[in-house]
């Protein structure tokens, strides 16, 4: 239902829970956070309200770059196993997801087939093993797109990965995803009201666009890796 990313110099948690909470009157039935630590990912998800994921927060939850999700649970019950984020096998990817994928069914058969093991029973847990599964590719926008290339359905994501900590990739279809532009750093969520507080220099994705989002820059290319040019447009708000 709801995505929240960051990258940049402060601590992600804070940032994204609050980007969270203002995307609550859309309605959800549970949350979950992934930041990028030194060690590498950490996550905690929680069925219920963003106000209980944040009371399971350990008060070491450090890193500079995260990714945050509200559910509105699709396929899957709104348990704690089944919130977003979504991570593969080891540990070091992990995604958030709006939408539906439709041929979420037929993929995760074939993934289990190769010996993938699921940790939950949503439609968007195959994003993340697709992506770990074309690791053969070296950056993480061609795993990324190579991984929505076998997809059908609606997607809004954003992707966090280890072995990159230096960016968020994100990428829509059919799902809304805009950027929020800051001072050294940058955001990405479903709706500017989770960003009006941070930023309002906010850039639109179309769908079949994905952007990849540095502390400080970002661009903007399509599934198919065309580059696309897009300026920041400033959004008026009354926060
Ligand atoms: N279809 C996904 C699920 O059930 C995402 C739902 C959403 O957009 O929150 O987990």
């Amino acid at each position: 239902c709801g995505i929240v990313g960051y990258i940049g110099k402060r601590d992600a948690a804070p940032l994204l829970l609050e980007g969270l909470q203002r995307l609550e009157y859309r309605g959800y039935d549970s949350a979950g956070v992934t930041v990028a630590a030194r060690s590498g990912l950490k996550t905690v998800k929680a069925a219920g309200r963003v106000r209980d994921l944040e009371a399971r927060l350990p008060k070491r939850f450090a890193g500079t770059a995260g990714i945050a999700h509200t559910r509105w649970a699709t396929h899957g019950a709104p348990t704690d196993d089944n919130a977003h984020p979504h991570l593969d096998s080891s540990g070091r990817i992990a995604v958030v997801h709006n939408g539906i994928i439709d041929n979420a069914a037929e993929l995760r058969a074939k993934l289990t087939a190769e010996g993938v093991a699921f940790a939950s029973e949503t439609d968007s847990e195959v994003l993340v093993h697709l992506i770990a599964r074309a690791d053969d590719l070296e950056t993480l926008e061609a795993r990324v797109q190579r991984a929505l290339s076998f997809v059908q359905g609606t997607y809004g994501i954003a992707v966090l990965h280890a072995g990159f900590p230096d960016r968020v990739v994100a990428a829509r279809n059919g799902s809304p995803v805009v950027l929020g532009v800051g001072d050294h750093e940058m955001f990405v969520a479903s709706d500017v009201a989770a960003l009006v507080r941070f930023t309002r220099q906010v850039v639109t994705l179309d769908d079949g666009e994905m952007a990849t989002l540095r502390a400080n820059d970002y661009r903007t290319y399509t599934t198919e890796a065309l580059a696309t040019e897009k300026s920041p447009t400033t959004v008026e708000w009354d926060a």
